[in-house]
């Protein structure tokens, strides 16, 4: 079989996005529009992922629905072979606040981005896939997290996407910007004895005890933790009253450090401590990591500095990248484990605000909200060009990504 000569015309490409998005640009907002008055909390985001899927699906993606176990998940796909680029859409929202972090905008920005690729693929020489993931329960479980360990992004060879911000919003181009730490969620409980707390103490044995020693110990701990590591907790059941010994307390902890490898050593640090309080007390330690950690966030700054150029191009001028750690933790950080990954924000607003508030479900139906999300996913659209147009900036990409894979497992 005779083969035909495969040809990239990058300029032909690049019109294809731009097309295909102002295109679309009316139906992406209604599209958001319509996730933003019906806003539905994690892993409920029923109509939000069926809406999302039902849109790709019209415009000639394969969609698979409730990938992961997860019914609200969703993988929809056009093209064939490699690069493999993925665009990654959320769209939870906040219980009590409705769209208080944008995320109506977040599936429209990676919807947006991936219609965009797709109509460019005919002009970058046939080979190659879009991949638009529909990813459910960010504010909660963390969506990313059940669908990475699930191997859902294997074979992935970059992955984009974009959260709303205030002014300040930046896309995280210097090293050092753009992580987040690495987080997970210890519950310790002690099981002791109970007893009148007057007549006859000496009988029983105080589980609450035991988790006050737990908060001194980490007390103590925290003058030896790296600054970026934070432990914070309460106690989420100390005793029923006054007068009984309390038989079963508990508290429950968030650990987190810069690293996955950093927190896991933190956790290994807090589990003797809560060791040490139940020797101390006598009281039955039980301990539990009843949810997945976060992995921090692993930037591609390769990536990232391509994207930040589109957006540049787009009009949209964010403010220099600086080299501070970030405090926050995010789903995203396991998908930056698998594979090559940037999470841009960009502004929604003209002003610094409060996040997770009145004012950013209101920024999130603003035409300014709607402008720099469609001007955000035309970006990532032609940064998918530039991955599949040049085999060595991929190359770079996944050099960089190796290496700081390396560097955290030293
Ligand atoms: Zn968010």
């Amino acid at each position: 079989m005779a083969t035909t000569a495969r040809e990239i015309d990058v300029a032909r490409a690049r019109e294809a996005v731009s097309r295909a998005i102002d295109e679309a640009a009316n139906d992406l907002i209604a599209l958001s529009t319509f996730i933003h008055d019906n806003p539905e909390i994690a892993l409920e985001e029923v109509r939000a992922s069926a809406a999302c899927a039902d849109f790709l699906a019209a415009r000639g993606f394969e969609v698979e629905r409730g990938v992961a176990g997860l019914p609200t998940a969703f993988a929809a796909t056009v093209g064939t072979g490699a690069p493999r680029i993925a665009y990654l859409s959320e769209y939870d929202a906040l219980p009590g606040l409705g769209h208080g972090c944008g995320h109506n905008l977040i599936a429209i920005a990676g919807i947006g981005a991936g219609i965009g690729l797709a109509a460019a693929l005919p002009s970058l020489g046939g080979a190659g896939q879009v991949n638009v993931y529909g990813t459910p329960a960010e504010e909660a479980v963390g969506g990313k997290v059940i669908m990475a360990n699930a191997g859902i992004f294997d074979g992935v060879d970059a992955a984009l996407g974009a959260h709303p911000g205030a002014s300040d919003a930046v896309c995280p181009t210097v090293e050092g910007s753009g992580q987040a730490l690495a987080c997970v969620l210890m519950r310790i409980s002690f099981h002791g004895q109970a007893a009148h707390a007057a007549a006859d103490p000496f009988n029983g044995v105080n589980a609450l005890n035991a988790v006050i020693e737990v908060f001194n110990g980490i007390n103590a701990l925290r003058q030896h933790i790296k600054p970026d590591a934070r432990i914070h907790g309460i106690i989420t059941h100390g005793g029923d009253v006054p007068n009984v010994v309390p038989h079963f307390a508990q508290a429950e902890f968030f650990v987190r450090a810069a690293t996955l490898a950093g927190m896991n050593s933190l956790v290994e640090q807090v589990r003797r401590i809560a060791e040490g309080a139940a020797l101390m007390t006598g009281a039955r330690l039980e301990l539990e990591m009843p949810e997945e950690a976060n992995s921090d966030m692993i930037t591609n700054y390769t990536l990232a500095t391509r994207l930040s150029q589109h957006i540049a191009s787009s009009g949209l001028a964010l403010p220099e990248a600086k080299p501070e750690p970030g405090s926050g933790s995010t789903d995203w950080g396991n998908v930056s484990y698998v594979v090559p990954s940037v999470e841009t924000s960009y502004p929604i607003l003209d002003r610094i605000c409060t996040w997770h508030s009145r004012d950013v479900v209101e920024a999130s139906v603003s035409p300014l909200g709607f402008a720099n999300t469609l001007a955000v996913a035309r970006a990532m659209a032609l940064t998918g060009i530039d991955l599949i147009a040049e085999p060595e900036l991929l190359a770079d990409v996944k050099d960089e990504f190796a290496r700081a894979k390396a560097a955290r497992a030293a």
